[in-house]
């Protein structure tokens, strides 16, 4: 039985989101530049067998959930075979999967026979122009797909979408109707400014509070419903709907009391807050020739710095600079 994981303020940890690629092959405005884009040299990328290795002694540690993330997590090479292999692993009892949905429609019945617990779908807008316009690319179809394979074979599916102003504040009424005949999660996020630039706005003007207004004019039966432990989402039923709807107050950042969650990113860093600029590198001390035992107590070290919450991880970045990095170089 693996031990329980606590950071220095007594939060539990035991949710791994590992982002598998920083590539990707859409463009969304609010993640990527459109151009310009400096992607990790494929030697410096976690390789599978150093992202199993990892996955095998956290999960001795007391990890037992992993989101597989990216870049888009389909478009790297063998990512069935990987997910194949993690299936396998003790300790690892959920295997959840963010994907854009582009190339992942065909994959699905054997998502559903690996046993993957739950699907996120990012999609922003129902609409094609809306959705050529925020991911520069036109591949909204190919997106309906994959969400019609996730309902046909019932794996577990939210759909999450970014809530930006003047772009696809429309969408959100449409979106929460997908969830009145279907059994899903929907989800607005608030935009954060992880897009390889910085802030695109000088202040949010679509925060949680205003996204909770919104759906109540529509919907002024909407009730709150209990969040699940550890849930970045504040949850919400409307009567006759089969599907639930979340909000997730990101840039607000009102979850941090119970994160549970650590991050790597494709090469290897160690992120214990989404706002940090990571605290080590675990690819570096794997290839320097690190010990299980080594690893171990650097990930212990880490794990009892942590910061309080987002706000003081973004204060403590190196030289003071806000966060402007590629959410494509984190998963989100
Ligand atoms: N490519 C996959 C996808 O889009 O689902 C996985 C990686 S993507 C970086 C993970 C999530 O981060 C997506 O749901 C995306 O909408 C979200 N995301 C990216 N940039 C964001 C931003 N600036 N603010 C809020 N969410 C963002
Ligand atoms: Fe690609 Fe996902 Fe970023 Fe969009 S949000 S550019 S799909 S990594």
């Amino acid at each position: 039985m693996a031990e329980q994981l606590f950071d220095n303020h007594g939060r539990v940890i035991n949710y791994l989101r590992l982002a598998v690629t920083d590539r990707c092959n859409l463009r969304c405005f609010y993640c990527m530049p459109e151009e310009g884009i400096n992607y990790v040299p494929r030697e410096e990328l976690l390789t599978y067998e150093e992202m199993v290795r990892l996955l095998r002694l956290l999960a001795s540690m007391g990890v037992s959930k992993v989101r597989i993330t990216g870049g888009e997590p389909f478009i790297r090479r063998d990512m069935m075979d990987f997910l194949r292999a993690i299936s396998q692993l003790d300790g690892i009892e959920q295997i959840n999967i963010t994907t854009n949905g582009t190339v992942t429609a065909p994959l699905v019945p054997e998502l559903k026979v690996l046993g993957i617990h739950s699907i996120n779908l990012s999609l922003d807008t129902l609409d094609r122009e809306r959705f050529h316009r925020i991911t520069r690319r036109d591949a909204l179809p190919q997106v309906m797909e994959t969400l019609e394979a996730l309902l046909h074979y019932g794996i577990k599916t939210k759909i999450n979408a970014v809530v930006m102003d003047g772009q696809n504040t429309d969408d959100l009424i449409p979106m929460v109707e997908l969830a009145r005949e279907h059994p899903l999660g929907v989800r607005f996020i608030e935009e954060m400014p992880f897009n390889g630039e910085g802030n695109h706005y000088p202040k949010l003007t679509w925060d949680h509070r205003r996204i909770l207004e919104h759906l109540r004019e529509a919907y002024p039966a909407i009730e709150k419903i209990p969040d699940p432990p550890h849930s970045t989402s504040y949850n919400y039923q409307i009567p006759g709907h089969q599907g639930t709807v979340g909000i997730i107050a990101a840039y607000s950042r009102t979850f941090c009391g119970t994160c549970n969650r650590i991050r790597l990113t494709p090469q290897g860093l160690l992120k214990t807050c989404l706002y940090d600029d990571g605290v080590f590198n675990v690819r570096n001390l794997m290839r320097a020739g690190a010990s299980e035992a080594q690893l171990r107590d650097a990930f212990l070290e880490a794990f009892a710095h942590r910061a309080k919450d987002g706000w003081e991880a973004e204060r403590n970045r190196q030289f003071g600079t806000p966060v402007s990095e590629s959410m494509s170089t984190i998963g989100g």
